[in-house]
């Protein structure tokens, strides 16, 4: 890992309050201490305070609205119980309350704010595509606060998904593999990207997506491990690495991705400044900048051109 500053999403300061989850008492009695806070969500989206924070409301008035589900237990914040409310995508919302797309929220957002609009936000959506067993199809039920669900039918207990997703730069002496999707604007290039799969490491899967899509073979074992981040769209985790090519040619899969292309790090840099006249590279927010920061900031190593 780098010394790079954090990236959003991935520093919370709650204590996720694991001793007191399976204590039902305590938790009927947390919600009702008058500090009990709650930041509140519509359609995916959470209301931010005036100064850009994530809105706190008083857990009571929150509940006084309609929700689309139970409240769901953060963690405590400096002791205080602090909760994800959803409220009714049907209801008008509360008068003096706007929602931000979750994105937009995070580029504003002080980033100990961010770490929480990822759990919530991740356990929010988790939820609303899991209200039925996966086992018996029979109704869930929220338990421990919102941490698992329980099957009403079979009994089973679900808990919430984390997405493993690898993402990663792949590099050449001084060149480094950019890719884009149809659908992106028009100047923006990232790395390459996708899910796991079951039975491999996160290098295989490096190595395994930048063949699928681009046509080039990359060394498992040059891959390092850059920087992860949860990214609450809807639940995944970002692993990014810088993997080496062994091959150069680039075929790609137009099932996969819309074009890739070979960048000189001069390149890199003048994206990373805003100055490139063609490309635009992700916002700070996104760990692919993250990984072009890592690389691009490093010396120049002579190599061939093979552009
Ligand atoms: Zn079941």
């Amino acid at each position: 890992m780098n010394h790079l500053p954090p990236l959003a999403f991935c520093l919370s300061p709650l204590d996720r309050a694991e001793d007191i989850r399976r204590d039902k008492a305590g938790l009927a009695a947390l919600m009702q201490q008058d500090a009990a806070a709650a930041i509140l969500f519509m359609k995916g989206n959470p209301a931010l305070a005036a100064d850009s924070g994530l809105l706190r409301w008083p857990l009571a008035k929150a509940l006084s609205l309609p929700q689309a589900d139970a409240p769901i237990l953060l963690g405590l914040e400096d002791g205080a119980p602090l909760y994800a409310v959803d409220l009714d995508p049907a209801m008008s919302p509360p008068a003096d309350v706007e929602f931000t797309d979750t994105r937009m929220a995070a580029m504003q957002l002080p980033m100990s704010d961010t770490g929480i609009l990822a759990q919530a936000r991740s356990l929010i959506e988790w939820r609303r595509k899991h209200r039925f067993c996966a086992n018996c199809g029979a109704p869930t039920q929220q338990i421990e606060a919102g941490r698992k669900r329980a099957c009403s039918g079979c009994g089973s207990e679900h808990f919430p998904r984390v997405d493993p997703v690898a993402i990663m730069l792949v590099v050449k002496d001084d060149w480094c593999l950019l890719g884009r999707q149809e659908g992106w604007p028009p100047r923006m290039w990232s790395a390459l990207a996708g899910f796991m799969e079951p039975g491999e490491t996160i290098a295989q899967a490096a190595a395994r997506e930048v063949y699928e899509e681009s046509g080039i073979t990359a060394d498992p074992a040059s891959a390092q491990m850059i920087a992860d981040q949860p990214w609450p769209f809807a639940s995944s985790l970002m692993l990014g690495l810088i993997i080496e090519a062994v091959t150069v040619d680039i075929t790609v899969d137009p099932h996969e991705i819309e074009d890739a292309r070979w960048f000189s790090r001069d390149e890199v840099r003048a994206m990373l400044d805003g100055t490139h006249p063609e490309v635009d590279v992700p916002p700070k927010i996104a760990i692919a900048r993250r990984l072009l920061e890592a690389w691009g900031g490093q010396e120049a190593e002579a190599g061939p051109t093979i552009k």
